[in-house]
């Protein structure tokens, strides 16, 4: 499933390929999408004419402002891509939705397995989504300090990482990058969140911000068939300490030649990777 730093990726991309071209066409191969979620009738008449604006990020959601204050609101699910084809490549048969442009090239939004969504609202009603309402504070934003985090923290016993995959109290933290980012701290997953303190608030904040960067550069992680937009694999898989090291020893163990190995069980039904031994 596509972390934060892919979609991001996926919207960086997509800001510099489409702000600024005007829809020319609109075609909507199927209109329902993630159950529950419909992609509205009037949608081709509302959008064809016009022009992108930006396209923004919030949580694991895209925004795709359009000039006329109607945002087009998307989800990857699994295995969703919104790739920027020029007029001559051929579109994937699960294309549920292509945008063409006047400039020829289009905007297409493909999803074999369907949990991913479209939407179409005015400006105005974003923040009113169900999946908004509730959702956290941005990991990269200035609000995110260890401050934050440990009041959050001290008002529940659930662990720690079941605390950061919360994103009512942090928008967009999947469990790789919390995984890593627990690792490097020397945290155990299984901690009580109310027990972690302000000096170590602080350092894992710090370390999920740069942990976030530094696959956002690498143009994130990249699994089974999830590609960014312009069908780039991330190069952030290789640089993983512990996701899905299950057995191997971490680097430091190794170095000291001291541990059985990464240990993964399974927490609230998420897959979690931890060495026993530097994580106290
Ligand atoms: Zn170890």
């Amino acid at each position: 499933m596509p972390e934060l730093p892919e979609v991001e990726t996926v919207c960086r991309y997509l800001r510099e390929h489409i702000s600024g071209e005007e829809i020319k066409k609109a075609t909507v191969n199927r209109y329902e999408l993630r159950k529950g979620t419909r992609i509205p009738y009037n949608f081709i008449s509302r959008i064809e004419g016009q022009v992108i604006d930006t396209v923004k990020r919030r949580g694991k959601y895209i925004l795709i402002h359009l000039q006329g204050k109607d945002v087009i609101v998307g989800h990857l699910g699994m295995t969703g891509r919104l790739l920027v084809q020029e007029s001559t490549q051929a579109i994937d048969k699960h294309s549920h939705v292509i945008l063409d442009f006047i400039s020829g090239k289009k905007l297409v939004f493909s999803d074999p397995r369907r949990f991913g969504l479209i939407l179409l609202v005015e400006e105005s009603e974003v923040k009113e989504l169900p999946f908004f309402k509730d959702m956290g504070i941005e990991p990269l934003g200035e609000e995110f300090s260890g401050e934050y985090l440990k009041e959050k923290l001290n008002k529940t016993r659930i662990p720690i990482k079941t605390a950061l995959l919360d994103q009512s109290i942090v928008a967009g933290l999947g469990n790789i990058y919390v995984c890593e980012a627990l690792f490097i701290c020397g945290i155990s997953p299984l901690r009580p969140a109310k027990e972690i303190s302000i000096s170590q608030a602080r350092i894992l904040v710090s370390t999920i911000k740069e942990l976030l960067q530094r696959a956002i550069s690498a143009g994130g992680t990249t699994f089974r068939d999830y590609r960014g937009s312009d069908g780039k694999k991330g190069a952030y898989i290789s640089q993983l300490l512990v996701y899905g090291r299950e057995g191997e020893r971490c680097e430091e163990c190794n170095w000291k030649k001291v541990c059985e190995g990464i240990k993964k069980i399974s927490l609230n039904g998420r897959a979690t990777y931890y060495c026993p031994r530097k994580q106290v």
